[in-house]
């Protein structure tokens, strides 16, 4: 066999295109359908962990049901992540209304989201469990691909798309060095 052989199975490094189907509490509320299929560097903890454990060792064209519990997908529901904060202090180009979503940073800086759970007469009840916190989650998945990831993706961690930039970032500050932020 040599080096240039086809690969075909799911393991650490590679990069894997994953067509899935998402059912939380009996309802699909995410696939592959919609969206086209995932692609992420198995073992970069890229997806949750529960399913990446799962997925290792698939071959191309393999499916299989996984089912994650919340502790080893977006964790528990946390009843203390909720803050408020003063009407005042609130951007005004936030819709005031229960369910909007909505981009902050944590303590930590790091980018998250928070929900807006109540909006009182002078302060904004925000929340910030993600959606899928203390859901089981139930994935079908496939197989779609396996490839090799270049030494650029294995050094950022993240796949880069033909024409578009996965890092997840809108920042055109970005310094993943993927190139896509600065045309
Ligand atoms: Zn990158």
């Amino acid at each position: 066999m040599s080096a240039q052989s086809e690969l075909t199975k799911v393991e650490n490094d590679l990069v894997v295109s994953l067509e899935y189907t998402l059912t939380v509490e009996g309802e699909v509320v995410d696939s592959s359908e919609e969206n086209g299929p995932i692609d992420y560097i198995q073992g970069k903890g890229n997806i949750i962990p529960g399913l990446e454990k799962e997925l290792a060792g698939m071959n191309v064209g393999d499916t299989k049901k996984v089912k994650v519990l919340a502790k080893d997908a977006y964790g528990e529901y946390d009843p203390e992540a909720t803050e408020e904060i003063e009407l005042s202090d609130f951007p005004e180009e936030i819709p005031l209304e229960v369910g909007v979503e909505l981009a902050v940073e944590d303590e930590d800086g790091n980018a998250t989201s928070a929900t807006i759970v109540e909006v009182g007469e002078t302060a904004v009840t925000l929340n910030f469990n993600h959606p899928l916190a203390g859901k089981d989650l139930e994935f079908d998945v496939k197989i779609a691909g396996v490839r090799a990831a270049t030494a650029e993706e294995l050094e950022h961690g993240h796949v880069h798309g033909e024409d578009e930039c996965d890092c997840d970032c809108d920042d055109e500050n970005c310094d993943c060095g993927c190139g896509c932020h600065n045309n």
